[in-house]
């Protein structure tokens, strides 16, 4: 699976300071609540992309990382630190 684009970078995160950049699904970032599903996408080692239920529904439907399928996830870049703790809240009820 290609890259499609994302870099590894460098973040500077307001709760963490510097840190190694991830992205996860525009879902998961807003939603505090109702855990959503967590997908983890780590096609490289180091590498994370992170999405909830939702996203891998249009995923299976898309079947690719379309046009489509990014505009849905929107996805946004955050810190590690701040993906595992995303990740925890959101794969509590799988
Ligand atoms: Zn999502
Ligand atoms: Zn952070």
């Amino acid at each position: 699976m290609s890259r499609n684009g994302f870099e590894d970078f460098d973040i500077d995160c307001e709760k963490h300071g510097k840190g190694i950049a991830v992205t996860v699904c525009c879902h998961l970032v807003k939603n505090n609540g109702a855990p959503l599903g967590f997908i983890e996408n780590s096609s490289e080692p180091g590498d994370f992309q992170g999405w909830c239920y939702a996203c891998e529904h249009m995923f299976s439907q898309e079947e690719d990382k379309t046009e489509r399928f990014r505009k849905f996830c929107n996805f946004s870049v955050i810190c590690e630190e701040c993906y595992r703790s995303i990740k925890e809240h959101h794969e509590s009820n799988t």
